[in-house]
């Protein structure tokens, strides 16, 4: 007999369940200071890089129409897709790294979903004040002050979206002509389209969905547990100070302070109170509305906010910090931590192996490419005065930010070869290519049957060099 299952109806009957709105309480602390800091440097570097400037170039372009990509000094072409492919393992094995060492790092301090909440929460609290406060309005009748405050911080996070929106086009389309454009609102249709978009984007990540993002958008909240071990650091509530909790009268000394026998068991029986004075200070400031009393739970994006919430409690009451702390499962069951294992050890050494071949090809690669094409419509010819004739094309394309002169030699299998080009030295301007026209000629009796040789394009004016290799045919 089938087992029916009960549905759970809210709503008036709506089978969805909205989500209530979190309030964050505003904290103070080591963490909080470094998730300042580290918002200040990731949107500072977001914000001014596209207005930086390099060899008279913006500092870092994704020109797509171009198919060309600028980076501090370097460009990439087409071309260079594997390095675009070794940049995303670095950022994948970056990821692996350190979440199995440190857990969420990535989340609580430098994901982008994290970054511009923080400040969207912070442009929220300026206008309408702390946790407190904000439930009071929203809970209050729409008056002249509510609509006033509720006006300020909607403008605020508009006006913050749109240069958030602005800024990231820029990193696609010259931010200088953007802005010219902008200001006289004279921008194409797909620079409207993104800007727009992308403002739409922050501010309805930031400003309305923030947790919810993290909970049933980001795959890496769900695929996280994969790389967890009992080593990995979490922040964790130590369970076996806290309990039993509750309140307390005052002078009562902390878990750690009451005597222990050598086996670590307490001397006076099991204290009947543990450190935790259930004051929920630590749920109150969690971005993700959890109690991270609870245990480990997916939703927690490893801010440290609870830790620093709870650090402030227990400094108040005289007890030492570290109820909600940065820790391991096995240090929490009083077990040897393993900070160095097979995993941190695998996951180390590919990503260095992927930085160091990344770095070496970066700073090696020639900034040249040369095509060689044969004449599709003859083998060869004979000349007028016997000799065998092969025709090439050669597609020179000069990568580099500055123009080079080139010429082109027979480097092997052509001693007894000539080539021929219409001019000397060739000169490829600046990112530039060259379609180039190259004769080689045999005497009849050295061009017998078909051999292969190898081509040599070599900058006149520095070290670059690149070799193809081709054949050249005569009679059988
Ligand atoms: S902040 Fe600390 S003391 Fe207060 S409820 Fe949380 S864990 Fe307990
Ligand atoms: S439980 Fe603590 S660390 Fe996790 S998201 Fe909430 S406040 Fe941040």
């Amino acid at each position: 007999m089938s087992k029916q299952i009960p549905l759970k109806v809210v709503d008036g009957g709506n089978l969805y369940e909205s989500a209530p709105k979190i309030y964050p309480r505003e904290i103070d602390g080591r963490f909080q200071r470094l998730r300042t800091l580290a918002v200040w440097v990731l949107l500072g570097l977001f914000y001014l890089m596209p207005w930086l400037n390099w060899d008279g170039r913006q500092a870092v372009l994704f020109d797509l129409p171009a198919r060309k990509f600028y980076i501090l000094g370097l460009s990439f072409w087409p071309q260079d897709f594997v390095f675009l492919a070794l940049l995303l393992m670095i950022a994948a094995f970056a990821l692996f790294f350190f979440t199995a060492l440190a857990g969420r790092l990535w989340c609580g301090y430098a994901c982008p979903q994290t970054v511009w909440t923080e400040v969207f929460i912070a442009i929220e609290r300026w206008c309408e004040g702390d946790r407190g406060k904000q439930m009071k309005l929203d809970a209050a009748p729409w008056t002249r002050e509510k609509i006033l405050r509720k006006s300020a911080k909607h403008s605020l996070w508009l006006i913050f979206a749109l240069w958030t929106g602005f800024t990231f086009v820029g990193f696609f389309t010259p931010i200088r002509t953007l802005a010219q454009e902008a200001a006289t609102l004279s921008l194409g249709g797909w620079e409207w389209f993104w800007t727009l978009f992308y403002s739409f984007a922050t501010w309805g990540n930031a400003g309305f969905l923030r947790e919810q993002v993290c909970k049933y958008m980001c795959p890496y909240a769900r695929f996280q547990g994969a790389m967890f071990d009992r080593d990995t650091l979490i922040i964790a509530y130590d369970t076996e100070r806290g309990e039993p909790r509750g309140s307390r009268r005052k002078g009562v000394p902390s878990v750690l302070e009451l005597p222990r026998l050598a086996d670590g068991a307490f001397a006076d029986g099991d204290p009947k109170q543990g450190d935790c004075i259930d004051c929920t200070i630590c749920v109150q400031v969690c971005p993700t509305g959890i109690d991270i009393r609870d245990g480990l739970q997916y939703e927690c994006i490893a801010c440290g906010a609870c830790v620093d919430a709870c650090d402030s409690v227990m400094d108040k009451i005289g007890y030492p910090r570290g109820l909600v702390r940065y820790a391991t499962l096995n240090s929490l069951e009083h077990k040897t931590p393993h900070v160095i294992r097979p995993r941190i050890i695998i996951y180390g050494l590919i990503l260095l192996t992927l930085i160091g071949s990344f770095t070496y090809a970066v700073f090696n690669r020639t900034p040249l490419l040369v095509d060689v094409l044969r004449d599709r419509n003859a083998l060869y010819r004979i000349a007028t005065d016997g000799g065998v004739e092969n025709a090439y094309t050669f597609k020179i394309v000069n990568k580099d930010v500055v123009a080079h002169h080139f010429a082109i030699r027979i480097s092997e299998g052509g001693t007894d070869l000539t080539l021929h080009t219409h001019v000397d030295e060739i000169v490829v301007a600046a990112e530039g290519v060259a379609n180039v026209a190259v004769t080689v000629s045999a005497a009849a009796d050295k061009a017998r049957g078909q051999r292969e040789i190898t081509f040599e394009v070599h900058a006149l004016d520095s070290d670059m060099q690149r070799t193809q290799k081709s054949r050249f045919f005569g009679p059988s």
